[in-house]
């Protein structure tokens, strides 16, 4: 094999592919892979969706290893336990989360304690707790091939381990999940809109916005940050994408996802990533 190819081959076999199979307020989960193995991060999807979802993303269900789970909101967790029984996967919660009774029987079930970093095989996976209206919520930072990749959603406020994370990670996964006006004029109850733009609820787009900012003036950038977790009823893709090109972080490489919306990227150390929406 020709130096170069065999060179591309090597890196190539490094990559790391992430894929948003969807996000929003319905139904969440993220996918992570190197050399044949994958996580799965949250089902708020039927098992049929999850899977068919996976094919269209390219990652074999025999290659995932565990589902982890970051709270017990239907949008996360509805189909957590059938895709881990189909799977034949164990599910990683955070420690003291009493799962409810909907869950099932699992193959599997263990526990981290947030803050600790878990080494696997191929990975190692970084729990970090968030402030959300929930038993025991995290978000996941993992660890594969040295990169850094981080999901940071469903979370009303943002902390300095957020910020130290972030500014460590080479792809972020961030919430943007309301506009502000849209949501205050919106059809919700006034306690329910006062619940997602508590310190308890849900990042606005500001807050993201403001958070991204921050971060491209004063720390190390992600190479790449994907916007999702966007409302159905109190977002829409432009009013985050205006909100970026009037901030500080409009010279960040960012995404926006619509709701729901399947989107895969390669990761290769020392080469620039690919992406496929
Ligand atoms: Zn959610
Ligand atoms: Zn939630």
């Amino acid at each position: 094999m020709a130096g170069l190819d065999r060179a591309r081959t090597l890196t190539e076999k490094n990559a790391v592919r992430y894929a948003v199979l969807g996000s929003g307020s319905s139904a969440n989960a993220y996918v992570f892979s190197c050399r044949g193995r994958s996580v799965i991060v949250d089902n708020g999807f039927s098992v049929r969706e999850a899977l068919a979802r996976m094919d269209r993303a390219g990652i074999s269900p025999d290659s995932v290893d565990g589902l982890f789970l970051t709270h017990t909101h239907g949008d996360h967790m509805k189909g957590a336990g059938a895709l881990c029984r189909r799977l034949k996967i164990p599910m990683f919660t955070a420690s003291g989360l009493t799962l409810p009774d909907s869950v099932g029987k699992l193959p599997g079930l263990y526990t981290m304690q947030p803050g600790k970093e878990h080494s696997f095989s191929w990975c190692s996976c970084l729990p970090f707790s968030t402030f959300h209206d929930v038993d025991r919520p995290v978000a996941y930072s993992f660890s594969i091939q040295g990169e850094r990749f981080t999901v940071l959603t469903d979370t009303g406020e943002l902390s300095d381990e957020m910020f130290h994370l972030v500014s460590t990670s080479r792809v972020l996964f961030l919430e943007a999940n309301y506009d502000p006006e849209m949501l205050s004029s919106g059809p919700y109850p006034a306690s329910l809109k006062r619940r997602i733009a508590s310190k308890w609820g849900h990042l606005s787009n500001q807050q993201a916005v403001d958070f991204l900012s921050e971060i491209s003036e004063n720390r190390r950038k992600p190479d790449r940050v994907f916007m999702c977790h966007l409302s159905h009823n109190n977002n829409t893709p432009e009013k985050v994408r205006e909100s970026i090109a009037s901030s500080r972080a409009a010279d960040m490489d960012c995404r926006v996802l619509d709701r729901g919306e399947l989107c895969t990227g390669d990761f290769v150390p020392g080469l620039k990533m690919t992406i496929s929406l």
